[in-house]
Order: structure tokens, then C-alpha cells, then sequence
């Protein structure tokens, strides 16, 4: 009885894998998005563009990051910077969308010059979102400006400021601008050249160009990528008042998602400045503002970059932050218990 009771279990568990498999990949075709590449409505980038690109996969070369892919890519081009290049983004999505208040992530690289690793990290971004575009990220918009501050990265020694000695972190219209961007500078950091915030706010076009794309596209949040400081740091609404608690919480958790996903990365919260970023968009705008320190601004470490953040980035890209979408009954109970 024993042996028979064996064979038929024998001859079950041969039938079973077939089975399996066949429900498996059934399974699958629903469950896992059609993989597509990004087809760009038109790929017709203007004379000054292509030109810039060209100098873009030149500049790639002499890092040892390859050919840039730059005329590959649809750019949008408004406006130049201080010495005439194109400041140029992307835009990944149906932008008559926008109106609708979709989901919108705003990548910023190359605000300082000389953190160049983070300019190859927008491009990687680029890449992947081209050749992995499926329907998650078609359901929201995504806009990369990979070199924020061109005058700087091209220079043969790469500075942080802009061509007019600006930091172009310290130049955003902020509040506090007037009283407090200049009259720090000189104090607290001893009117150190490489922070020096200009002398009147928005006086930069490299300045205009990040407060018109945000004016444009109304992110959900923003992701600014800086380097060498090894940390994570947000700006944005906190769980302080209830109107901003819901947006703040969602944010919070992101923050969190993030580190997680990048072998637990370090997550501090700097201050903000007279004239940064993270004060003119997150604590002020109450945009949920990232900003990812990479460890270094070695180009011979992009790959490893890349790989170590590239979870993260897609967490952050697949986050909804909108602040007009009601909380799910699991995520209020969860706020409950803050
Ligand atoms: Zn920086």
C-alpha cells in the first residue's frame, strides 16, 4: 500500500510542475507591465541643441562615460545659460496632462559644476526610463534637467559657481532673501567665494530656468542630486499642521523607502539657506524637495552610483505625493499611531 500510495504521489508531483508553470507564466503576463521603449512624439531638436550635444558627448568622453546618447533625446530649450548653452530638460509623459494635476517628479543634476558625478547619474536616469517604460511610469509625468548649470561642468577645472561667481543655490527668490542671503554670506561663512548668492535674487538665468520649470510643471516633488555629502536630506511639509500632515507623511515615508533602497543611505536633515532650493520649493511651496548627496564626485564611480540609487529613484518616480488624493484607510490608521 505504502509503495503505491509513493507511486501515485510520485506520478502527481510529475504532472505538478507542468501545471505550475503554465498558471506562472499566465500569472505573469498579467501582473508584470509590457516593457516598452520610450517613443518620443518627435525627436527634432533645434540647431543650438544639437550643437550643445555634440559638447555634451565630447565632455562624456573625457570623463570615460561614453557617448552621451544627447541627440538621441527630445529636449526642450528655452532659454541659455550666463555664457550662451542651451539649459536643456526632458519631459517624460503627455504634458496637456498636467492640468489634471498628474504626478509629477522633477529631477534637478549639475546645479554645482563640479559635482559632475551627478550629471552622468540625470543621463542614466534618462536611459533607463527610455528603454523601461511601461505603464507605471506612463501614468505620471517625469522631468529631468540633467546640466543645470553648464557655464561650470564645460570649464576645462570645473567650479561650483556659475560663470558670474554665483552659487546658484543661493540665488532662488526666497523670503528671507533680502534680509538674510548676504548679510550670512559675510558672517557665517566669511563671504566664502564658492557660496556667494549674488547681489538681488533670480539675478541668474540658470536660477530662472529652475523657478520657471517649476512654475511650469507644478511637481509633486522634487529630486535634486548633489554630491559629495554621503546623505539624503528633505525639505517639504512636515507632520506639523493637519493640512500639511498628509503630504508630509507621504513624504516621510518616501525618505524613508529611499534609504532603505540604497542599503540603508544616510538620511540628515540639513538646513536650508537664504536662496536655496530647498527653501524656495519645499518649505516654502510645500513641494516635497529630496536632495541626494552621491558619496563623491569620482567620474570613475558612475556605474556604482547608478546601481546603488537606481532602486531608490524608481521608488521615488512611482510615489504619488499629490496633495489633493484622499489617504487609504491602511495609511490613516498608520497616521494615527504618529
Ligand atoms: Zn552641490
Amino acid at each position: 500500500m505504502g509503495q503505491k500510495a509513493d507511486k501515485e504521489k510520485t506520478s502527481e508531483q510529475k504532472s505538478l510542475p507542468i501545471i505550475v508553470e503554465q498558471k506562472t507564466k499566465a500569472e505573469q503576463v498579467k501582473l508584470i507591465p509590457k516593457k516598452t521603449r520610450y517613443e518620443w512624439e518627435n525627436l527634432n531638436n533645434n540647431k543650438s541643441v544639437k550643437k550643445y550635444c555634440k559638447k555634451v558627448d565630447k565632455k562624456f568622453l573625457h570623463w570615460g562615460w561614453g557617448r552621451s546618447r544627447c541627440k538621441n533625446i527630445s529636449w526642450h530649450h528655452v532659454r541659455n545659460s550666463v555664457l550662451g548653452d542651451p539649459l536643456i530638460w526632458v519631459s517624460f509623459g503627455d504634458e496637456s496632462r498636467k492640468k489634471n494635476r498628474i504626478d509629477t517628479t522633477m529631477v534637478l543634476c549639475g546645479v554645482h559644476g563640479d559635482e559632475i558625478t551627478p550629471i552622468k547619474f540625470c543621463f542614466d536616469l534618462i536611459y533607463y526610463l527610455i528603454e523601461n517604460y511601461n505603464e507605471h511610469y506612463s501614468e505620471r509625468n517625469i522631468v529631468i534637467a540633467p546640466i543645470v548649470n553648464p557655464d561650470s561642468f564645460f570649464k576645462d577645472n570645473p567650479t561650483r559657481t556659475n560663470h558670474r561667481h554665483i552659487d546658484i543655490n543661493r540665488n532662488f527668490p526666497t523670503a528671507d532673501w533680502n534680509d538674510l542671503a548676504v548679510k550670512l554670506w559675510k558672517n557665517r561663512y566669511r563671504s566664502d567665494k564658492r557660496r556667494f548668492p549674488g547681489k538681488s535674487p533670480l539675478s541668474e538665468p540658470e536660477v530662472v530656468f529652475q523657478v520657471n520649470l517649476i512654475k511650469r510643471y507644478k511637481p509633486s516633488k522634487i529630486i535634486s542630486v548633489h554630491a559629495p555629502l554621503t546623505m539624503l536630506d528633505y525639505d517639504g511639509p512636515t507632520l506639523i499642521s493637519d493640512v500639511e500632515g498628509v503630504v508630509g507623511y507621504k513624504a516621510n515615508a518616501l525618505l524613508k523607502s529611499m534609504s532603505q533602497k540604497a542599503k540603508g543611505y544616510r538620511v540628515k536633515d540639513y538646513p536650508f539657506f537664504p536662496g536655496s532650493l530647498g527653501n524656495y520649493a519645499g518649505n516654502e511651496r510645500g513641494i516635497p524637495t529630496f536632495t541626494l548627496e552621491l558619496p563623491s564626485s569620482d567620474n570613475r564611480r558612475h556605474k556604482e552610483f547608478w546601481a546603488l540609487f537606481k532602486p531608490a529613484l524608481q521608488s521615488a518616480l512611482l510615489h504619488d505625493l499629490r496633495d489633493d488624493l484622499p489617504l487609504s484607510a491602511d495609511t490613516k490608521t498608520d497616521l494615527n499611531n504618529i
